[in-house]
This record gives C-alpha cells, sequence and structure tokens, in this order.
C-alpha cells in the first residue's frame, strides 16, 4: 500500500518541534501521521506541541511500538489513537509483512485502554486481499471495545506508490455493502456517519466520482517530512509554502495557495481518504455537524433498516459503470521482499518524490 519505509527520511532534515509551534491553535483535527510517527523520539514533544491546537488531535500509527505511546496517553487520555489493521492475523501480517503484528497491535491497544484512552481503534486498508474479512474484523473490534476506521487503496507521493488499484472494483465494493448496512444497524450517531463515508469508498472502489467535493487547501492541508505545506497528500503539484520559512497565515494567504486551490476546483481524482472524506462530510459552518446530504441520507437510511426495508442500494450507485484501472497494471507484493534506502539532503521536489505522477479513479 506504501513504500515510504522505502524512502525513509533523514531525521535531520524532518519538520522540528520549532517549526509545528507555529501553527496557529483553533484547528478542528490534527492527525500526526507518517510513515511512521513513534519512529521520532520526540513524539512526545510534539504531542506537547499540537495538542492545544486542535479539539482533536489524533496519531495513526502501525501499531507495532505501543510502549512509546503509554506515556502520551497517560498524559492526554482522550487522545485518539489509530493503529493499521488489515484483516485477520494471517492476511494482516502478510499483507503489512509484520511479524506477530496481529497480536502485538491487539494486545498494545488494550495495554492504552488499561493505561487510560478513551478514544483508541483500528484502521483498515479495504482492498482484494482482506475486503472478505471487513465485516468479521468489524464485529471482533466492536466486541473488543475498539473503534475501526475504514479507507480504501489509493495512489499518493505521500506513499511512493502509483499502482494501488483493484482487481475486482465490483467484488471488493460489493462486499462493503454489509459493513454498511451493520453500521447503520447500531445505535451509535457517530457511526451512522461512518457508514456514509464507506458508502463514498464505494464510489472510490468503483471508480466513480467522489460524494462530496474536495476541499484540499481551503478546509484542510498536508505537511510534509521537510516543512513543505501542501492542499493534499496526494498531487505533486499543489503547494502552499513552506512552514519552516513562513507563517502560517502567510502561507495559506499567499499566491501559491491560491494557485493551488484554483487546481482542487477542477481536480479529477476522486479521492476518499479518511481525513479528506470526513471534512468534506462537514458542515462549513459548525464542524461537528454533518452537511445536508449525509444528513438526509443517514436520515433516510436508519429509517429504512428499521422498518426492515434495508439499504437499497443501487439508489445511490451505479453498479454497471465500473471504471477501467489507469496508469499501470497492478502486480501482487505479497511475497516480495524489498528494501529500504536513506537518501540524505534531498533538496529539490523532484528528488525527493522522484514519481510525478499520480492518478486515482
Ligand atoms: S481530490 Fe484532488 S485535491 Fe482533493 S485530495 Fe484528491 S488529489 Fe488532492
Amino acid at each position: 500500500m506504501c513504500y515510504i519505509w522505502k524512502n525513509p527520511t533523514d531525521p535531520k532534515e524532518e519538520v522540528s518541534l520549532d517549526t509545528l509551534a507555529k501553527l496557529p491553535s483553533g484547528f478542528d483535527n490534527l492527525n500526526v501521521s507518517g510513515g511512521e510517527p513513534t519512529l521520532r523520539t520526540d513524539l512526545a514533544e510534539i504531542i506537547d506541541v499540537v495538542y492545544p491546537k486542535a479539539r482533536i488531535t489524533e496519531i495513526s500509527s502501525n501499531g507495532l511500538h505501543p510502549e512509546r505511546l503509554l506515556p502520551i496517553i497517560k498524559k492526554y487520555p482522550n487522545i485518539k489513537v489509530r493503529f493499521s489493521l488489515e484483516g485477520n492475523e494471517l492476511t494482516n501480517n502478510q499483507i503489512r509483512g509484520e511479524k506477530d503484528g496481529y497480536s502485538i497491535k491487539v494486545a498494545g491497544l488494550q495495554k492504552l485502554r488499561e493505561a487510560g484512552g478513551t478514544d483508541l481503534g483500528f484502521a483498515f486498508v479495504i482492498q482484494d486481499e482482506n475486503a472478505g474479512q471487513l465485516l468479521e474484523v468489524y464485529e471482533l473490534t466492536q466486541k473488543m471495545g475498539f473503534e475501526l476506521a475504514t479507507s480504501t487503496l489509493h495512489n499518493a507521493w505521500q506513499f511512493y506508490k502509483n499502482d494501488n488499484y483493484f482487481y475486482d472494483r465490483l467484488k471488493v465494493a460489493k462486499q462493503v455493502e454489509s459493513l454498511i448496512t451493520a453500521m447503520i444497524k447500531t445505535y451509535n450517531v457517530k457511526t451512522w456517519f461512518r457508514a456514509y463515508l464507506n458508502l463514498g469508498l464505494i464510489e472510490k472502489i468503483l471508480g466513480h466520482e467522489r460524494l462530496i467535493e474536495c476541499t484540499a487547501g481551503t478546509d484542510f492541508a498536508f505537511i510534509d517530512p521537510w516543512s513543505d505545506v501542501w492542499a493534499c497528500n496526494v498531487r505533486t503539484d499543489l503547494p502552499l509554502g513552506n512552514l519552516s520559512r513562513q507563517p502560517w497565515d502567510e502561507i495559506m494567504n499567499g499566491g501559491l495557495a491560491k494557485k493551488s486551490i484554483d487546481k482542487v476546483a477542477i481536480c479529477k481524482q476522486n479521492c476518499w481518504m479518511v481525513t479528506t472524506a470526513r471534512t468534506a462530510m462537514r458542515s462549513n459552518l459548525a464542524p461537528q455537524l454533518p452537511k445536508l446530504n449525509p444528513l438526509i441520507w443517514v436520515i433516510k437510511n436508519k429509517l429504512n433498516v428499521e422498518l426492515g426495508r434495508g439499504i437499497r442500494f443501487d439508489d445511490y450507485i451505479d453498479y454497471k459503470k465500473v471504471m477501467p484501472n489507469p496508469l499501470v497494471p497492478r502486480t501482487s507484493y505479497l511475497d516480495v521482499k524489498e528494501k529500504g534506502r536513506l537518501v540524505k539532503g534531498r533538496q529539490t521536489h523532484e528528488e525527493r518524490y522522484p514519481l510525478r505522477s499520480f492518478m486515482n479513479q
């Protein structure tokens, strides 16, 4: 899914605490992601800096070093933590190339809960190799008392990969329906809106347009390891500025940002990642509330399910239209052995992101 590990950054070149301190307060959500955030030896200090700046602070981790998160959870019990989990034990360990990864993260999340953590869960990337286990993993995480965030294969420069496609789009998309129905059946309002987010994933899997237009550069932005700020983490032609050299307001109100935001308005990619989709689903007036379309979909389908009518997916999704995979064909990577290589002193965007073309459809 991702070759960031093959292209590690030199810690000396990575975004510093002083640079992150320049972020203003008042964000709705700040996600400390990677690569792998627990590899930063100063992660606890990073959280000290960003935590007061957002309503929700989140750490997205592979979950292989839960002990490094323990002191953070003890200090900030409501911090959101998600560990990557791609299926049952065998499938997770095979897809992620992790020895004992499954048991380390399940035990690790339980330890974080014992330490006081209140917003803990797993993150599952839906793909051909695990789509059949989606419902089983959802039910398991519910039994354990953890959340399950879902996303699906994307191509992005941040992943150093442009062949993240599906072998059988229709089959994978259909397997998401049962998760959506299970989520709507619950009595948890947040979970109903996660069901809508999964409806958007079906559109993404089939290659259709996004359910809601993207607002990259306006409602969210991405800071890369070199402190460069981008409208999103997919296209390499949407720069906003650099946080180590510029103040935040100058970046967001500058000419570069305006040019990139104009390109976002006509972007043809159909990304539906958790961060971008969740942001798109929120009201412009109050980010805790949903936009009208997700709200209507949730009310209508909750009623349908309660009345025993079920969700009529064909009313929302044109299953007859399944797009072919653009760019390059995907090959199986499950048994591939690869090595990472640290390249120091990468100065230009071209050196940092050698793959220039990333297409999501
Ligand atoms: S839709 Fe376009 S602008 Fe939005 S996240 Fe995807 S590539 Fe970026």
